[in-house]
C-alpha cells in the first residue's frame, strides 16, 4: 500500500492507494503550525488504517532537501525550519521507502496528466492559495531544476520596502496569494464578491502571470489553489490585463484546475 501525503499551508491530505490509479481513501485535516503535532497526526492516521505500508510519498511546500527529507525554509511555517520528516516516519514505518517533492510540482503534474492540462504537452500551473506555487510540466514531466521552481518569489515590485514572510521584498506572493488578498483588501478571497476588488486583484496576478508566460511559453496555464474557487470572478479582468501587459505575445489558454486533490494524484504520474 502506498500513502501519498500533500502538506499545504492550510490543508493536509493523506491518500491510500493499492494500484497507482485510484485512492481507496483520502483523509483531510488542517495543517498544524507545530511540526511535531503534524507528524503525530500523520502517524496516527496511517496506523489507524492497519495496512502494510510500502511507500510514503510526501508533497510539501517551502524549500526542501528532498534527499534528506528536511524542510530548509517555509515562510508560512517558521517552526518547521530544519525539521526532518523522514526520520520520525521511518521510525514508525521502517519497511517503507520515502519520497519528498514540492507540493506545487506534484499538483502541476496531477493537472497536466489527469486534469485541465491532460490534452497538452506544455502545461504551466500556478496555485493561488495561502501561498503561491507553480511549475511547468513538459511532456508530462516536471521541468528539471537544480534548486526549486518558485514563481511565488519572483520580484514584481522593485520599490517595495515591506519584508514578506519569505524574507524578500516585493515578491509575487506578497501581492497575489490568498494571505496577501486578505491583507490588501481586508476580506478573504472566499468571502469576496466585490467586482472592483477582483479587478484590482487580477491586476496583481497578471504581472506575475505575464512573467511566467513569457518565460515558460506554455500552451495552457492552469490556475489552482483555494483562490481559484473564485476563478469566474477574476478570469475576464485577468485576461484583459494580460493583453495589456503582453501586446506582442499570444496569451495561452487559461483554465481553472480540475482536480480537488491534484497534489495527491500527481504522485501516480511521478517518475
Ligand atoms: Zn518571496
Amino acid at each position: 500500500m502506498t500513502v501519498c501525503i500533500d502538506i499545504g499551508g492550510s490543508t493536509s491530505r493523506l491518500g491510500f492507494s493499492n494500484n497507482k490509479r485510484k485512492f481507496d481513501k483520502i483523509i483531510r485535516f488542517t495543517t498544524f503550525d507545530n511540526f511535531q503535532d503534524q507528524i503525530n497526526r500523520i502517524i496516527f492516521e496511517i496506523k489507524s488504517q492497519s495496512l502494510d505500508i510500502s511507500k510514503i510519498n510526501i508533497a510539501a511546500a517551502g524549500s526542501l532537501d528532498k534527499k534528506k527529507g528536511i524542510f530548509i525554509k517555509w515562510g508560512q511555517k517558521k517552526l518547521w525550519r530544519g525539521q526532518n520528516i523522514f526520520q520520525p516516519l521511518f521510525q514508525a514505518f521502517p519497511k517503507a521507502s520515502f519520497l519528498l517533492e514540492n507540493d506545487a510540482n506534484v499538483a502541476a503534474l496531477g493537472e497536466a496528466v489527469y486534469g485541465a492540462g491532460r490534452n497538452y504537452s506544455l502545461v504551466g500551473y500556478l496555485t493561488l492559495s495561502s501561498g503561491i506555487g507553480g511549475c511547468l510540466i513538459i511532456n508530462k514531466k516536471i521541468t528539471p531544476h537544480h534548486f526549486g521552481i518558485e514563481p511565488a518569489h519572483q520580484i514584481i515590485n522593485f520599490y517595495e520596502t515591506k519584508v514578506w514572510s519569505c524574507g524578500q521584498r516585493g515578491c509575487f506572493e506578497s501581492y497575489a496569494s490568498g494571505t496577501a488578498f486578505k491583507q490588501i483588501f481586508g476580506i478573504t478571497a472566499e468571502e469576496c464578491d466585490d467586482k472592483n476588488i477582483w479587478k484590482a486583484y487580477s491586476k496583481l496576478v497578471a504581472v506575475g502571470l505575464a512573467n511566467l508566460i513569457v518565460l515558460w511559453s506554455p500552451e495552457i496555464m492552469v490556475i489552482g489553489g483555494g483562490v481559484a474557487n473564485k476563478f469566474e470572478q477574476f478570469i475576464s479582468p485577468l485576461k484583459l490585463e494580460l493583453k495589456k501587459l503582453l501586446p506582442i505575445f499570444n496569451t495561452p489558454l487559461i483554465l481553472k484546475s480540475k482536480l480537488n486533490d491534484a497534489g495527491l494524484y500527481g504522485w501516480f504520474a511521478f517518475k
